[in-house]
């Protein structure tokens, strides 16, 4: 499997890093190494002193999808969970000023903790899903989907025209504003719809 995940997908984010609104999706992959399930802890590497969480709601892909119709982008998620876009701020930095690539900064390991998941139909409204971070007891992120730039189908579609989507690939969905640093010892949860889904410690 793979993670695809959009950049920029809520005004609030891109304006916060200083990043233009973008008029199409910004996509990157993270390998399936990237992934902490079951609540299990993270280490944080010697390789980066500015490790930023990015909580975001992910999709669970269910077909295998290439050049998705639009009309027919609903069908190829089933469910939804929440994740954490572990992101090395200060590689990303760097890597950004140069032009080079995000994969350092995004695709390391153990960089996409996510949540179980939840069957769509368990929610009355996809753009209306409240989610928030909590660190060491308190908010540091809130969202809430309606603020989304390109819809969980646009993104599909989008994605699908240049990578085959297949069961069991996740798509995560963009973080909204109010990202932040966390160091050893942190402790963050993750909320959706005011539901603890995810646990994260920092080690
Ligand atoms: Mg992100």
């Amino acid at each position: 499997m793979k993670i695809v995940a959009v950049g920029r997908n809520y005004a609030g984010h891109a304006m916060e890093l200083n990043n233009p609104v973008p008029q199409k999706p910004v996509i990157f992959l993270k390998p399936d190494t990237a992934l902490i399930k079951n609540n299990k802890p993270f280490f944080y590497p010697d390789f980066s002193t500015d490790i930023h969480y990015e909580l975001e709601v992910v999709l669970h892909i269910c077909k295998e999808g290439k050049h998705v119709n639009p009309k027919f982008a609903a069908n190829y998620y089933d469910a939804i969970g929440l994740g954490i876009d572990f992101t090395a701020r200060d590689i990303q930095q760097q890597h950004k000023e140069k032009g080079l690539p995000w994969e350092l900064a995004k695709a390391f390991d153990h960089s996409a903790p996510v949540s179980q998941f939840f069957p769509k139909a368990d929610f009355k409204d996809l753009y209306n899903l409240d989610f928030h971070l909590v660190k060491n007891g308190e908010t540091v992120q809130r969202g809430n989907t309606k603020d989304v730039l390109f819809t969980f189908e646009q993104l599909i579609v989008f994605v699908s025209t240049y990578i085959t989507l297949r069961t069991g690939d996740l798509l995560f969905t963009g973080t909204p504003a109010g990202v932040g640093p966390i160091k050893k010892g942190d402790h963050l949860t993750g909320y959706l719809q005011n539901e603890q889904v995810l646990e994260v410690a920092i080690k």
